[in-house]
């Protein structure tokens, strides 16, 4: 038995567990992908006591990883290694206070847009569109069609990596495009977002503009990850990742179940289920073959995380 497991089975035995653990635990269903391989640990946090007396106990040698809803993530067949933790529903409260939103980190990002709508709290409209909670967007600075969360962030409280509390304030620093510069090692526990009065049908309208398009654009009912790659930096091309795609013809390549989807080329359409590692193969080909045509180095949008 590893390491790790041996740990938690003792932990287990001599606390009185607020959450769920579990072992060698697939993570396939925790990836919008719908592939991966399992987490060595997963912890279902329901309480912040809890978390942190485990980050505190649980040797620094043991890797931690946090997720969301997976609508971000390759998880690689070989899984994760140590701890993996997610937010359980004690985490999904959202409130009103003093023209700011205190959420949960683990509020679905759509169920944060519907309580704006009803409570006509305009800004947030792009949130309906987002699969994933907020936690992530917030990790990812997540946005679409001219909104995103930079724009509306206040601040966040965390647990750091080791059992430390912390509190991340908004700075000009802290957000770049899909990137928080303060993720690494942090999981947010509560965000604060700004609230600004909006009119509700004003904001109706928005919302159904932002998913009239994506019902359009995007593929609905099968396994992706959203956008695969970011945009290069506007210095490099002002081209888009979906337009280096076509004009290299990578959306015509299919690679045994992986390919990218006909409504858009920069969505992966993952149609087989047992391997993981094929799709981050995809990626490196498809970057590749840009980078050889074009010159042009893409990034991933995409987080890949465990072992092969
Ligand atoms: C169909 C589809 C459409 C999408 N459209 C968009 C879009 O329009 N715009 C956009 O920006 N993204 C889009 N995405 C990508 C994705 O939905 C966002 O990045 C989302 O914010 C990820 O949230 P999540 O909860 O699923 O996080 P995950 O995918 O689980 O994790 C993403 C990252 O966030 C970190 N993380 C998660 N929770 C926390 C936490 N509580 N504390 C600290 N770190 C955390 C993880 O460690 C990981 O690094 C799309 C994805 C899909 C599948």
């Amino acid at each position: 038995m590893s390491e790790v497991i041996n740990f938690f089975q003792y932990y287990e035995k001599h606390n009185k567990l607020d959450g769920c653990l579990s072992y060698n635990h697939s993570l396939a269903k925790s990836s919008w992908l719908g592939v991966g391989g399992q987490a060595e640990v997963f912890y279902l946090c329901e309480n912040n006591e809890q978390l942190i007396d485990i980050l505190n106990e649980l040797p620094s040698k043991f890797k931690r990883t946090i997720i969301g809803q997976g609508s971000n993530l390759l998880i690689r067949d070989g899984g994760i290694k140590g701890l993996v933790i997610k937010l359980g529903k004690k985490y999904q409260c959202i409130g009103l206070e003093d023209k700011a939103l205190t959420i949960g980190a683990a509020a679905l990002d759509k169920v944060v847009a519907r309580f704006c709508e009803k409570n006509s709290i305009g800004g947030l409209e792009f949130l309906s569109g987002i699969p994933g909670n907020i936690g992530g967007a917030v990790a990812m600075n997540a946005g679409c069609f001219g909104g995103e969360i930079n724009d509306v962030f206040i601040s966040a409280e965390g647990i750091d990596y080791l059992g430390n509390v912390c509190n991340i304030n908004k700075s000009v620093s802290l957000f770049e495009y899909r990137k928080n510069n303060n993720a690494d090692n942090i999981i947010f526990t509560k965000i604060k977002l700004n609230a600004i009065n909006k009119k509700q049908d004003l904001i109706k309208e928005k919302m159904d503009e932002i998913n009239d398009k994506r019902s359009l654009a995007q593929p609905k009912g099968i396994r992706t990850g959203g956008s695969t790659f970011k945009n290069p930096d506007s210095k490099i091309t002002l081209m888009k990742a979906w337009e280096l795609i076509q004009k290299t013809e990578s959306h015509k390549i299919l690679f045994d179940g992986v390919s990218f989807s006909a409504k858009h080329s920069n969505f992966i359409e993952n149609r087989q289920t047992n391997s993981a590692n094929r799709i981050e193969d995809f990626c490196n080909l498809v970057k590749n073959n840009i980078l050889d045509k074009l010159g042009i180095e893409l990034d991933l949008e995409i987080k890949i995380l465990g072992e092969r």
